[in-house]
Order: structure tokens, then C-alpha cells, then sequence
């Protein structure tokens, strides 16, 4: 039997940004351990290959990547690691500029460039290996990559310039990639893409996100599947249906709206009015009994009057959801949004996120009140000093609330489900006691 002789190299894999950009590092690390090379992710494991899977989102990102770039070229420099690979939206942005400012980089390689990277660290690309993949996250839960890319044009946005058109993934390779999550453990599922709702528009010619939910909750083992990334205009209202039909498929609808003021709305291109975005979330609480609704707002979007500000304060307000997160805009050159004058002062832009949060952070403390006597399913995720920390299915991994047990009056495994009794609460964290596992 040919015994398997891992090579010398040892690589650390870093990956910033989105979950996207997650399932591309984990496909990756898959390509290679499949290829005899010792893998690791996010490490401070000693490594002589480094390959840093970047983003280029918005100015904080970009920034965050090239300050990681420079750490590792500064290593490199001292001899203390031997070759260094760049991939990721931030070199597919920006390659040109990398390569010239950063040439310690012995390569950089764009998004869609998985095959060449490969080559590049003589390593054979693994067809038979797709829809397998070496998770980084906990084992009992992964995000699954439905489509690729976007066909939107919001104003803002430079992902369809790093990401491409929204190409869907065919169901079936859906469906076989669950099964194998499901077969190493995965108990939930995170969909995720650009544009979720969009899934199937150019494969099937038609909105097929409702058909895939339904043909994964069919899948044994899994138990939850949340939605990611949806989009209000033309949102297909049977994912709701679905929703409440299918007690595998959460409570759970992250839809990020961005603005609730129509003038900024239009500016932002994003082809839906306040009055819409609203309609569609009272149809979609009335549909889904407990929804939880998770959006984001971005606020300082040029031209952005303390009047249209107001207006998202107010809608903020009346609206009640129960996640939000906000984002300062930044001016990012190629997008639309770049022709405008960037005329909202950065202090502004910061006082007016504070401001949405302020309002938010009300909300979700009166809201998690009245959780408080309630019995709710956790999946616990870890342990942190004297508690177990898991969620609920109105929660997900690193952006919602936690739900926390103290570890020495109650017991539970990682990875398992627990129903929990909720004694007291906090703006975004629950406080309870197993009642049984
Ligand atoms: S939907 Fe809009 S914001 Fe989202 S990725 Fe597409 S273009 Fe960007």
C-alpha cells in the first residue's frame, strides 16, 4: 500500500473578509491536503508558505488586507518565511498596483484563479474532490456557497468588479455538497452568496431558491438552514412559505436594505422604495410566525441630507428589527457611487452610525426582555470562561446574539442542541439554564 509521504512545505492558509471568501480558503486547503501538503488556517502555526486570501470590499477591508500583505513580505524579508502568495478580491481588484508597490509577493492570483494558484505550488487540481471540503468553522455548522458573484448594480458596491456576474451553482452539486457536510457532521447549514435570492435566474430561468431549500431539507443530519444575503426588490415570497412549512429552514432573514430614505434609495440604485422594503417585512412577519430580521444600513452615502438621515433613523425605529449593522460609506473608485461627490464629512459618517446603533441597541434590549421566561433551541458553538455559548435559530455565527449557560450548572457538548430556559438578557446576549439536552 503506497504510504502517503506529506511534503517538507508546510502552508498557512489566511483568509480575510466575508464567509465568501471562507468556502474559497476551504476549497483550497481541501485542493491541497488532498495534494500531501500540511495545511493549516489562520495560524500562528510556523509555516514557509503563506497564502493570504484577501478582500477588497471597502476601504477598511483593503486595508486590513494590504497591513497583512506587508506583515508577511516584512517576514519574508527577515527570511522568516520562504515563499508568499496573494489571492482574493483585493488582488483581483488591484493586481496590476500589487505587484508593483508589493513585490516580496512571489505571486497574486485573482478569484476565480484556483487552478493557477495550485499549479504555481505543483499541486494537481483534484476534480473528483468538488463539493468536498475541510472545514474551518466548527464542525457542526458550514456555509454553503450557492452562486458566485452578482448582477446587481448598487451604486456602492465593487463586488461584481472582484466577483464577476451572479453564476448559480447547479442543484444537484448543491445538494451532494450538503450531503457531505452532513456526512462529517454538519448539523447547520448557512446559504450564502452575493445576491441569495437570485439563485437560479440564470441557470433555470426562474427564482429556484425555494426548490433548493426544499430539496436540502430533505438531507439527513441536517437540522437547521439559514438564509443569507437576500435582496428586497423581486424577493421571492414562496422562500417564505417555505419558511414556515419547513422546520428545518430558521426563522431567520437577513436582508440587508441599506437606506430607507427613497431619494437616497434611487441614488443607491437599488431598485426598491421605503414603502416596498416595508411591505414586504410586515407580509413577511405575518407569513413566518417569530421572524427574526436581521438588516444592514449604510449611512453617508453622497448627498445623504440630515433629512433622508431622519428618515432611516425613523424607519429604524418603527421597523423594529431585530439585527442590524451598519456601515460607513466609502467611496470606492469603478463603482457609480465614484461619479458622486463623497460630500458627507467622515465625522458625520461615524456620529451617524453611532446614532443607528444607539437606536438599535434600545430595540434589542426590549426585545430580549421579553425572551426572558421563554424556552428557546441552542446549538451551542463553544466555551468561553465559565460559559457554554451557543444560538438560537434567530441567531447567526459571529453577528447576532449569544445565548450563554454557565458551565458549571449546566453540561453540554459542542455541536449539540439544547433547549434552554432564558432567566435574563442583555442588548445582545441571553442568559439560561438547560432544561434538557
Ligand atoms: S446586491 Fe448590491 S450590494 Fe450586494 S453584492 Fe450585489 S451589487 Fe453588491
Amino acid at each position: 500500500m503506497k504510504t502517503k509521504t506529506l511534503r517538507q512545505d508546510k502552508v498557512n492558509v489566511i483568509t480575510l473578509g466575508c464567509s465568501k471568501n471562507l468556502v474559497d480558503s476551504e476549497v483550497l486547503i481541501t485542493q491541497l491536503q488532498a495534494n500531501d501538503y500540511e495545511v493549516h488556517h489562520d495560524s500562528n502555526e510556523k509555516a514557509n508558505i503563506i497564502i493570504i486570501n484577501t478582500c477588497g470590499f471597502i476601504d477598511v477591508a483593503k486595508e486590513e488586507s494590504i497591513d497583512t500583505i506587508l506583515q508577511y513580505a516584512n517576514a519574508k524579508k527577515r527570511g522568516e518565511i520562504e515563499k508568499l502568495y496573494v489571492t482574493g478580491c483585493l488582488s483581483q481588484r488591484y493586481k496590476d498596483n500589487l505587484e508593483e508597490e508589493i513585490p516580496e509577493v512571489d505571486a497574486y492570483f485573482g478569484t476565480m484563479e484556483l487552478p493557477g494558484l495550485l499549479a504555481r505550488l505543483e499541486a494537481d487540481y483534484k476534480h473528483e474532490l468538488i463539493g468536498e471540503r475541510t472545514l474551518t468553522t466548527p464542525q457542526h455548522f458550514a456555509y454553503l456557497k450557492i452562486a458566485e458573484g452578482c448582477s446587481r448594480t448598487c451604486a456602492f458596491c465593487a463586488i461584481p468588479l472582484m466577483r464577476g456576474k451572479h453564476v448559480s451553482k447547479p442543484m444537484e452539486d448543491l445538494i451532494k455538497e450538503a450531503k457531505f457536510l452532513a456526512s462529517i457532521g454538519v448539523k447547520e447549514l448557512m446559504l450564502i452568496s452575493q445576491e441569495l435570492t437570485y439563485y437560479g435566474l440564470d441557470l433555470y430561468k426562474k427564482r429556484a431558491l425555494p426548490e433548493l431549500l426544499k430539496a436540502l431539507c430533505k438531507i439527513e443530519g441536517i437540522e437547521w438552514i439559514r438564509l443569507h444575503y437576500s435582496y428586497p426588490n423581486k424577493f421571492p415570497k414562496e422562500v417564505l412559505t417555505v419558511m414556515a412549512e419547513e422546520p428545518k429552514v430558521c426563522n431567520y432573514l437577513d436582508l440587508p436594505l441599506q437606506h430607507a430614505a427613497d431619494g437616497v434609495l434611487h441614488r443607491m440604485k437599488r431598485q426598491t422604495t421605503c414603502q416596498e422594503q416595508r411591505e414586504l417585512i410586515e407580509y413577511a412577519r405575518k407569513v413566518v410566525p417569530h421572524l427574526a430580521v436581521r438588516t444592514t444600513f449604510i449611512v453617508g452615502f453622497p448627498g445623504e441630507s440630515e433629512e433622508e438621515f431622519q428618515q432611516l433613523c425613523d424607519f429604524v425605529k418603527e421597523m423594529e428589527f431585530d439585527r442590524v449593522g451598519v456601515f460607513q460609506y466609502s467611496h470606492e473608485e469603478d463603482t457609480s457611487g465614484f461619479l458622486l461627490d463623497d460630500d458627507v464629512p467622515a465625522d458625520v459618517k461615524a456620529e451617524r452610525a453611532n446614532k443607528i446603533m444607539e437606536i438599535q441597541q434600545a430595540i434589542s434590549y426590549e426585545h430580549n426582555q421579553q425572551k426572558i421566561g421563554s424556552i428557546l433551541k441552542v446549538l451551542f458553538d463553544r466555551k468561553e470562561g465559565e460559559y457554554f455559548i451557543g444560538r438560537t435559530e434567530y441567531d447567526s455565527f459571529e453577528v447576532d446574539n449569544e445565548v450563554l449557560v454557565n458551565a458549571k450548572e449546566n453540561f453540554v457538548r459542542i455541536g449539540d442542541f439544547a433547549m434552554v430556559e432564558i432567566t435574563d438578557a442583555e442588548e445582545y446576549d441571553l442568559y439560561g439554564k438547560v432544561i434538557n439536552v
